[in-house]
């Protein structure tokens, strides 16, 4: 959709809009996050319309403070070199250092990164914790390397991303591909490199260096909090109701696990190649030790569930989506669920869709859902415990001290809770009732364009 198609009564968020896409023609994820966000945070910007215009405050918000690009050659385990693209996107400083995953993944580009650390400074804000957005990564895929691989590429990732972090400048931390392993590969070789043992550098960190208990966990159960916080306020109760997750890697394995607890029933997951269903309830236990620990494919839960079912992906629309749920928790990856499948998921009499993956659904897809009453968790707002929980990993470093599970946990609850309050009280303050997509954007936009204005022009 062109800027041209959306409707927008200020003038200067038409010319913003305009601007912004001529400049970033060939950045398409990078484009529809900026139009979800602007178009919805419409009515903040008529109020303030000349305010804004006057100090370019949007179109600063569109510009990355600053974007890295390098090159990480790393040897395989043949002897032969390879050469990958790595990214750090410093979009945004103003709530504090900049913070944000690292995503390694063959899609990785400018505009997915530029998307995701977007979106990031909208989320970290929503934490109401000291962070500004950033986001990293790179085209590397992890997957059939072997551990001498990951480390080795980790460490040239490193050799160059070291000379643009540090605990008060930018905290990087795990996303797709990135887990507690390579976590510790990238730890090691910055410590090595600086000589200095600065804890608070990457979150996502092992428990025996400085990691944060409760932050494995922190983004499926905090989506988790979310769903139960906005099932409660239109008075439906979780328990007992039909889940589906796409995924079946961080998120997701911990969104299933609070889901259970909380008394919901977890049919189906998936992977990159297929979904299992499992109308008895997925036994968890199984997919743990098939991803977290043999790392294998989520087919193979069949060979300790018989009766499970099994579809491999084939269609445009993945077959977990044809599945008929109550709530649907999309944890696996950008745009996976678009209009068409939207349609499906409505007429299957779907109540709740749960962003644990970041824009997981098309803005098509958002709009369908609102329309037919289906309640969103956007998820800028929902999946949002994660990086809350670096944050507070981040806190007990400089403490030098640590937490006990319960004592995260709650802190968690609480963090998630608040922000569920903000979007809702947002989106009633300018009358958008039970519109959360609304409400997050626009409860996040308003601390940072006040931080931007607040700082002056830089
Ligand atoms: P993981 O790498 O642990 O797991 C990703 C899961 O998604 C895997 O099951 C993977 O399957 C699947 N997947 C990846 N790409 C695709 C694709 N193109 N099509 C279908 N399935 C796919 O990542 P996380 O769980 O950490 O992250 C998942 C999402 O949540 C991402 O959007 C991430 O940005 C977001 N997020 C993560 C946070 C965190 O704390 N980890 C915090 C906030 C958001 P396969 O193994 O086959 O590739």
């Amino acid at each position: 959709m062109s800027s041209c198609d959306l409707q927008v009564k200020s003038k200067y968020l038409s010319e913003v809009l305009s601007k912004v896409e001529a400049k970033n023609a060939h950045e398409p994820e990078f484009l529809q996050a900026v139009k979800e966000v602007l178009t919805s945070i419409e009515p903040v910007i008529l109020k303030h319309e000349e305010e804004y215009r006057k100090s370019a405050l949007l179109e600063r918000l569109l510009e990355p403070e600053r974007i890295i690009s390098f090159r990480v050659p790393w040897i395989d385990d043949k002897g032969q070199i390879q050469v990958n693209r790595g990214f750090r996107v410093q979009f945004n400083g103003t709530l504090g250092p900049y913070k944000g995953g690292l995503r390694f993944h063959p899609s990785v580009n400018q505009s997915i990164m530029k998307f995701l650390a977007f979106e990031q400074i909208f989320k970290n804000s929503l934490t109401c914790l000291p962070i500004g957005g950033g986001k990293g990564g790179s085209d590397f895929d992890p997957k059939c390397k072997s551990d001498m691989e990951i480390m080795k590429f980790c460490q040239s990732f490193m050799n160059e991303l070291q000379k643009h972090i540090g605990q008060d400048v930018d905290v990087p931390a795990g996303d797709i591909g990135v887990g507690s392993r390579e976590i510790g590969y990238l730890f090691g070789q910055y410590r090595k490199i600086r000589n200095s043992y600065e804890a608070g550098v990457l979150t996502g960190k092992g428990l025996e260096y400085g990691g944060s208990l409760v932050r494995k966990e922190a983004t499926g159960y905090g989506l988790m909090y979310f769903m139960r916080e906005m099932l409660k306020a239109n008075n439906i109760d979780v328990k007992g109701k039909n889940v589906i997750i796409s995924g079946s890697g961080n998120v997701a394995i911990y969104a299933c696990e609070k889901a259970q607890e909380l008394g919901a029933n977890v049919i189906a997951m998936s992977d990159s190649s297929g979904c299992i269903y499992d109308s008895n309830g997925i036994k968890l236990d199984i997919i743990k030790d098939i991803k977290e620990v043999k790392r294998g494919r989520i087919k193979d839960y069949l060979n300790y569930v018989p009766t499970a079912l099994y579809k491999e992906n084939s269609s445009i629309i993945p077959p977990i989506y044809n599945i008929k749920a109550d709530i649907v928790l999309p944890c696996a990856t950008q745009n996976d669920i678009n209009l068409e499948t939207a349609k499906i998921l409505v007429q299957n009499g779907v109540i709740a869709v749960g962003e644990g993956a970041n824009m997981p659904c098309t803005n098509e897809a958002v709009e369908y859902f609102i329309e037919n009453k289906v309640l969103v968790a956007p998820g800028k707002a929902a999946n949002a415990g994660g990086v809350a929980t670096s944050a507070l990993e981040m806190c007990q470093n400089s403490m030098r001290y640590f937490w006990a599970f319960d004592e995260v946990d709650k802190k968690l609850e609480a963090i998630m809770v608040n922000i569920f309050n903000l979007c809702q009280n947002a989106a009633n303050e300018y009358n958008y009732p039970r519109n959360y997509v609304v409400g997050a954007n626009i409860a996040a936009f308003k601390k940072v364009s006040e931080g931007m204005l607040a700082q002056g022009i830089i």
